[in-house]
């Protein structure tokens, strides 16, 4: 106590340091539950800046486009760890993988020929540095049946993960990802209400687990968007990917800048 009778909790108080890690693991398994991707793409670096730097410290940035997840991983901290989440072309695979160190994942792979040119991409890389972590790959499915959406459809999943598992060392399969209808998830957004694109990728996993005799916890699931992600998580997402509700509405790709040039001038 100070002399004014309130806690001197700064002088007084003892920290356990083994308690304390136990605390910290804890707590950052709770907020790890379910991780947030935060969508950035089409919206400047400044703006990534902003969330990353402390207090925020947000790490999971998601984009697009290769050619602007890499002029943004180039301008900003390696300490970022960058998700491709957008519709991926087979020969920006490998500059990609090789290029960007601190990719952590690449949430739409929907052919072996994407994920062989990826594992090319990272094991290029593994020999110029030490790089111990494989990059993680999901398996993008097409839940909704629709002729736009990328994906393998959902009987074709546990071919590609097992090829990925196989056949790519330097990748890690971390789960597997939808987009889903928009008319499902607009119909469909709340936690009590059942969106048929998650009951779906559920399935899909739950028998990709077992074709390859792995365990449920092995393979993650990646649903759940700005308009869905409550029903998402209800249904079991370990990973939601949000861009409208933290960034506001998106300019048209034409119109969008990497940096926010009235910020620079300040
Ligand atoms: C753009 C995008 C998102 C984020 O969408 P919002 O509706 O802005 O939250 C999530 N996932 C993928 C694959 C996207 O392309």
């Amino acid at each position: 106590m100070s002399s004014d009778g309130v806690a001197d909790t700064e002088h007084s108080m003892q920290i356990n340091p083994q308690r304390a890690q136990v605390l910290a693991e804890n707590l950052s398994n709770v907020l790890q539950r379910v991780r947030l991707i935060a969508v950035s793409k089409l919206k400047t670096a400044n703006d990534i800046l902003a969330l990353h730097e402390k207090p925020n410290g947000h790490v999971d940035f998601g984009e697009n486009y290769a050619q602007e997840l890499t002029e943004k991983a180039g301008l900003l901290p390696r300490s970022i760890r960058w998700h491709m989440i957008g519709a991926l072309q087979t020969n920006k695979c490998k500059p990609l993988a090789e290029q960007v160190s601190n990719l952590y994942c690449v949430s739409s792979v929907d052919s072996s020929k994407k994920a062989d040119a990826l594992e090319k991409g990272r094991a290029a890389l593994a020999e110029k540095q030490d790089l111990p972590a494989n990059l993680r790959v999901l398996v993008q499915v097409n839940t909704s049946g629709e002729p736009e959406k990328s994906g393998v459809e959902p009987d074709q999943a546990a071919e590609l993960c097992r090829h990925v598992r196989e056949k790519c060392p330097h990748l890690h399969l971390a789960g597997v990802m939808t987009i889903g209808a928009i008319a499902r998830s607009q119909a469909s957004n709340s936690a009590e209400s059942i969106n048929e694109d998650f009951v779906c990728l559920r399935e899909v996993r739950d028998k990709v687990v077992q074709e390859l005799g792995i365990t449920r916890e092995e393979l993650e699931l990646s649903m759940g968007m700005s308009s869905d992600f409550e029903a998402a998580i209800a249904q079991g997402s370990d990973e939601v990917r949000i861009g409208t509700t933290i960034f506001g509405d998106r300019p048209q790709k034409k119109d969008a800048k990497i940096k926010d040039e009235r910020a620079e001038e300040k």
